[in-house]
């Protein structure tokens, strides 16, 4: 097989004699950028120390987004997400299911906006919906699947007619594949738990649409949540987004100033932790002497200071490869469920996490940031891999001497 979707994966909610333990070592972003090291002929060591290039793979990789998503703080991580994919080495889009066309839409405008390349094939995502899913996405029971209450709404009425809705839903898919033809989409994916017939039901029914009947679907399939936000305005004429009108609440910086305690980490970070900066090479030299000299307790004193104040001011979790910089300064193994590095997953609902237990590590960066001016940098870079071989360990230590995932990154 070549075709490869590389995804982050839900929490796992069930298990063999038991819940089963999340795994998340490798997200989607790090895993697409590994596929497409191995399609560019990995480098691995061998267990006599050789190094050694392996024969390329030829994988197609393709990556998720997930864009129905009600807030600013929600939806721009999301965007900016899918830029660092595609940099990192995706070569197709499928966005998550949905029925706003306006949103689907506007994925490929960012496309456009963010200077990413114009050709990406991005595939319009149809799922058949019958009452019972319906309702499973509208009570938001599968993470990142929305059905407004409008559409819900629509959903009930016909199905308690005698097909059970039947002809609604298939004519709903019917006028989404449609519209993304219409679009430009480079495919429609067809997903939903029906038999086979249920599908070629849609596609007859896509087929005996008028040439131009999908610019009119385009403007009623339209169901986002209340207030939803767009990164552009709705061009009157079409009801799909204007790429030379952005959406004035983005280019307005956020208003509320961020803690005094995270402007008070930003100044530490910038004085002491910024490589080349303030006192870094001077740390740099003290932990080199140290490590050399063996001098234990100095070490040991160092990291106690450090557990004891990165505890306090972070809840830091002592896994030894600090992504605290990448993320506002909100510690992923704290604030994330899936202790994500490298952006926010697709499961979030109105900002909260998809365990409902808080907001969303992302959100809150992203608040942060935009203060700023800095948001829209904020997933900017290759991907991050956490070294779990340094659980445990310093992570100023392996700041100072190299061994943590920032100086992968500076080579
Ligand atoms: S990322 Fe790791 S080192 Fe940094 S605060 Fe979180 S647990 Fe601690």
């Amino acid at each position: 097989f070549n075709n490869i979707l590389a995804l982050t994966g839900d929490y796992p909610v069930t298990g063999y004699g038991g819940l089963a333990r999340p795994v998340f070592d490798l997200d989607s972003v790090s895993l697409i950028a590994m596929l497409k090291a191995m399609n560019d002929g990995l480098e691995v060591q061998r267990p006599n120390g050789k190094m050694e290039r392996l024969p390329k793979t030829d994988f197609y990789i393709g990556a998720a987004v997930s864009p129905f998503k009600r807030y600013e703080r929600e939806l721009m991580p999301q965007y900016f997400k899918l830029a660092r994919k595609i940099h990192c080495g995706a070569q197709w889009v499928i966005p998550q299911l949905g029925y706003d066309m306006r949103k689907f839409y506007e994925i490929k405008l960012f496309l456009q906006w963010a200077q990413l390349p114009a050709n990406l094939p991005v595939i319009g995502n149809v799922y058949l919906l019958n009452k019972t899913v319906a309702g499973l996405f509208n009570k938001n029971k599968i993470p990142g699947c929305v059905v407004s209450d409008a559409l819900y709404a629509l959903c009930e009425k016909y199905a308690a007619g005698p097909d059970k809705g039947k002809a609604f839903f298939v004519e709903l898919a019917a006028k989404q594949l449609a519209v993304f033809k219409g679009l430009g989409f480079a495919a429609g994916y067809l997903g939903g738990i029906h038999k086979a017939d249920g599908f070629f039901q849609v596609i007859e029914k896509a087929e005996s649409f008028g040439a131009n009947d999908w610019k009119e679907f385009a403007k009623e399939i339209q169901f986002p949540k209340p207030g939803e936000f767009y990164l552009f305005e709705a061009d009157p004429a079409t009801g799909l987004g204007d790429i030379t009108r952005l959406n004035p609440e983005y280019k307005a910086a956020l208003q509320k100033a961020p803690s005094v305690g995270y402007r008070l980490t930003r100044k530490v970070h910038e004085v002491a932790f910024t490589p080349g900066q303030g006192m870094f090479p001077t740390l740099q030299k003290v932990y080199e002497k140290l490590e050399q000299k063996g001098d234990n307790l100095a070490l040991k004193a160092l990291y106690a200071i450090e557990r004891v104040s990165k505890e306090m001011a972070f809840g830091c979790k002592d896994c030894g490869d600090c992504s605290l910089p990448e993320t506002a300064y909100l510690c992923p193994r704290k604030a994330c469920s899936k202790t994500g590095r490298n952006g926010p997953c697709g499961g979030s609902a109105d900002g909260r996490c998809e365990l409902q237990d808080k907001d969303c590590l992302w959100a809150r960066a992203y608040d942060r940031l935009k203060y700023y001016g800095e948001a829209e940098h904020m997933l900017d870079g290759p991907a991050v891999f956490y070294n779990a071989s340094l659980e445990g360990t310093s992570s100023w230590a392996n700041l100072f001497r190299g061994r943590d995932h920032h100086a992968k990154k500076e080579k």
